[in-house]
């Protein structure tokens, strides 16, 4: 049985009249499937079942000669990563841009809700530890954008970062790979817009701020909790909410529009703090908001299961339930207009509490567009004819 096949069976426990969560933890944990804490400290989720793609699932398992004592720690690898184009385009009518560029793959910040953790599949890989862990950064990026932006047929509108994998995770301070992109995109007069949840953006408000003051930038900021406890277990590398609160403060006072993001919010764990979160934010200088519920998508859905049921064993059964309540009475559903905020009554009122709350503290509903009208197509050498 995969780990995924055993949470979902632990899960079938956890509801079940005459077992329940404590049942349900325990198969978990006779199972097997999870890794050990001294191989995944600060790493966010707790399982590494193979990717969803692979024919064989592979786990580890103590065969009585105490060969799991031998296994390593996760320790963070990079590999490099060659694509031929690096602007990823979408169609979804629910996402306000329809451009992006990831300079990573994998992010090292581990949330464990990241609904960007089932992309690994796609390269054979865990959607779990491996995600946090075997990352892909891309360093040839800036020189394929400007080949990009300098096509003939390109049209400009906002370019979006940070929508899959996080741009400004740690890595970066070494790779700089975001830092490359933001200067071509300066140079072309062309818009970004960020979203982001590491303070590591403030080491660019220089490029940020005088793109911000041609109107060709916006930062969001994403906080999920003000409580650095429930953030460390949730999303164990990246910055604490304060410094990231204190990053919405330098961008806003060198004059970049900034947004506060509440992404995911959680029934029943973080929910209760989305107007404190707004009213941090908006002291601090945001300017306009957003929110999304949490999203289960794939391999998610049973990683989030098992953080709950080893966080949080007495809360499992009620937030599994309201989380159902607004999918449908499934874990998740990917339809278009429905699946960033849910429906039903619950999700309903989640809106109406961030609508009010956005109102009274003067916080716009958040925007990604930004104007277009100055970009002027790249120099790439070796593409233009030469007068002399
Ligand atoms: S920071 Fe964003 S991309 Fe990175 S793990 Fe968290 S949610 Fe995923």
């Amino acid at each position: 049985m995969s780990a995924l096949e055993t949470i979902e069976q632990a899960d079938g426990l956890a509801f079940q009249r005459g077992a329940g969560v404590a049942k349900a933890r325990t198969a978990v944990e006779r199972s097997g499937i999870r890794i050990a804490d001294n191989r995944r400290r600060g790493r966010g989720a707790g399982i590494n079942q193979s990717g969803r793609f692979e024919t064989v699932s592979r786990h580890v398992f103590d065969d009585g000669w105490q060969t799991l004592e031998e296994l390593p720690p996760f320790k963070t690898q990079v590999t490099v990563e060659e694509p031929k184009t690096v602007i990823a385009r979408n169609q979804s009518p629910d996402v306000p841009f329809d451009r992006s560029i990831n300079p990573y793959r994998g992010c090292e910040h581990g949330c464990v809700y990241c609904f960007a953790r089932p992309t690994h599949s796609f390269m054979g890989l865990s959607a779990g530890l491996d995600f946090e862990s075997k990352l892909f950064a891309k360093p040839d990026a800036a020189r394929l954008l400007r080949k990009e932006l300098a096509a003939r047929d390109y049209e400009c509108k906002s370019m979006a970062m940070g929508t899959n994998t996080d741009p400004y995770q740690p890595i970066e301070r070494t790779w700089r790979v975001t830092r490359e992109i933001l200067e071509v995109l300066e140079d072309c007069d062309h818009p970004v817009g960020i979203v982001t949840k590491s303070a590591l953006v403030t080491r660019d408000i220089d490029i940020l701020s005088r793109m911000a003051k041609k109107g060709l930038a916006r930062v969001a900021l994403s906080i999920t909790s003000l409580d650095r406890r429930l953030s460390r277990s949730m999303e164990p590398r990246a910055p604490t909410p304060s410094l990231r609160l204190d990053a919405i403060r330098q961008l806003s006072e060198a004059g970049i529009p900034v947004s506060v993001m509440v992404a995911p919010l959680i029934p029943a764990i973080n929910d209760h703090e989305l107007e404190r979160i707004l009213d941090a934010a908006k002291a601090n200088g945001a300017q306009d908001a957003g929110f999304v519920l949490l999203r289960l998508p794939h391999e998610v859905s049973g990683l989030f299961k098992e953080w709950l049921m080893r966080h949080y064993p007495d809360r499992y059964t009620h937030v599994l339930s309201l989380i159902r309540s607004m999918r449908g009475g499934k874990d998740y559903d990917a339809q278009w207009g429905t699946r960033m905020r849910g429906v039903g009554p619950y999700a309903w009122q989640m809106s109406r509490r961030f609508d009010i709350a956005t109102r009274k503290l003067g916080l716009a509903p958040m925007r990604m567009a930004l104007r277009s009208d100055l970009f002027k197509s790249p120099n790439v050498p070796g593409t233009q004819l030469s007068l002399f």
